[in-house]
C-alpha cells in the first residue's frame, strides 16, 4: 500500500533494504565483489532519519565516509574525496552514493513525514522545504551576497534552487522539482569531483537516486537515477545498470 504511494511519485521506487542487497549482488556477480571489499562514501542529508530509516544491507560495506550535508549536497567537496578515495581496499572498489531526500507520507502528502516519538507530521527534507518557503516568499538567499558562516550550507542550497526558480515555482509539484533539481547539482559535482581524484582500488561505483522518506513505521524507499561502474585508474565506463 504505502509502496504504491510511492510508486504515484517515483515509479522506480524500492524499499531501500531491496535495493542495497540487489546493488551489492548485481557488483557480486559482474565483479566479483563482496561488501567488504567495498568503501562507501555517502552523499545523503544529515538527517537523523536517513540513520533511522538506513538499510542494514548496506553497513556490510566499509564505512561510510560522509561526504554530504544538508540534503546530500557533497560539502566536503574535493579534499573529502580525496581523503575517501585513498581509503579504498587495492583490490576492492570505491561506492559513491549520493540522494537527495524526500518525504511522502502516508496519506500520500509530499515533503512531510511522522517521525519517531511524535505526533504530527514535520517536514523533510526541512532544508529543502525551507529554500522553496523562501523561493516562494522572495526571502531565498541571493547569490551575489556575502554567505553567513553559520548557514553556509542552507545558503548553498538556496543559491542552487534560485537559479532554477522559474522551473520549480510552475511545476505541478514544487518541492519534487526542487529535489530533482538538487539532485541535478549534486550528480554535477559529483562527477566533476570523481574525475578530478586519484582513487585506490580497482572500481569506481557511482550511484545516484532519490531517497525517499516514509512515515515510522515503513521506513524508506530508493528511486535509483545512475549506476555507473568505472576504471579506478582510467575512469573509463565499464558498465551502467538497472536494479
Ligand atoms: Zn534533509
Amino acid at each position: 500500500m504505502i509502496l504504491q504511494t510511492i510508486q504515484q511519485h517515483y515509479p522506480a521506487a524500492l524499499p531501500s533494504s531491496i535495493f542495497a542487497a540487489k546493488s551489492l549482488a548485481l557488483v557480486k556477480e559482474k565483479y566479483g565483489l563482496p561488501p567488504e571489499q567495498i568503501l562507501l562514501a555517502n552523499s545523503m542529508c544529515s538527517d537523523d532519519v536517513n540513520n533511522i530509516e538506513y538499510p542494514q544491507e548496506a553497513r556490510a560495506m566499509l564505512g561510510p565516509f560522509n561526504l554530504g550535508g544538508l540534503n546530500g549536497y557533497p560539502f566536503t567537496g574535493i579534499t573529502g574525496m580525496a581523503a575517501f578515495a585513498k581509503h579504498v581496499p587495492d583490490e576492492g572498489a570505491a561506492m559513491v552514493f549520493f540522494a537527495p531526500h524526500i518525504g511522502i507520507s502516508e496519506d500520500g502528502s509530499v515533503g512531510k513525514i511522522l517521525r519517531v516519538g511524535q505526533h504530527n507530521t514535520s517536514s523533510c527534507c526541512g532544508a529543502m522545504v525551507l529554500a522553496l518557503s523562501r523561493l516562494q516568499d522572495g526571502t531565498i538567499y541571493q547569490p551575489n551576497n556575502a554567505k553567513n558562516p553559520l548557514d553556509y550550507q542552507q545558503q548553498t542550497l538556496e543559491e542552487i534552487v534560485v537559479q532554477e526558480k522559474e522551473a520549480i515555482l510552475t511545476a505541478v509539484n514544487p518541492i519534487k522539482e526542487a529535489t530533482e533539481k538538487v539532485y541535478e547539482a549534486t550528480a554535477n559535482t559529483i562527477n566533476a569531483l570523481v574525475k578530478n581524484t586519484v582513487f585506490t582500488g580497482k572500481y569506481i561505483i557511482v550511484m545516484g537516486a532519490i531517497i525517499i522518506n516514509s512515515d515510522r513505521q515503513h521506513g524508506s524507499f530508493l528511486a535509483l537515477r545512475k549506476f555507473d561502474v568505472l576504471d579506478a585508474n582510467t575512469k573509463a565506463l565499464l558498465g551502467s545498470y538497472t536494479l
